[in-house]
């Protein structure tokens, strides 16, 4: 899986930071997203994803192919 933001997209709503929060952090001054991993952990996919279709501007694009289910947990994660 890859994860990818366009910060002229982000209205800094902050859903994705609550949503995944080891994946996302927004910019002390601005507010907007920013990327805190370079390589996501399959243990984080499921919530990329719901960060990706909570994204009120639309600015989180996945991107993934089947290879990316194998080895990603499923059921209730623990941080
Ligand atoms: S949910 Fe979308 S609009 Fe809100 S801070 Fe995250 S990237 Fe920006």
């Amino acid at each position: 899986m890859q994860v990818s933001i366009d910060q002229d997209r982000c209205c800094s709503s902050g859903q994705c930071v609550v949503t995944a929060p080891e994946v996302f952090e927004q910019d002390d001054h601005d507010g907007l997203v920013r990327l805190r991993v370079t390589v996501l952990p399959p243990v984080r996919f499921a919530d990329v994803r719901l960060a990706s279709e909570l994204c009120p501007g639309g600015a989180i694009t996945v991107t993934e192919d089947a290879s990316d289910r194998d080895g990603e947990q499923t059921g209730p994660t623990t941080v």
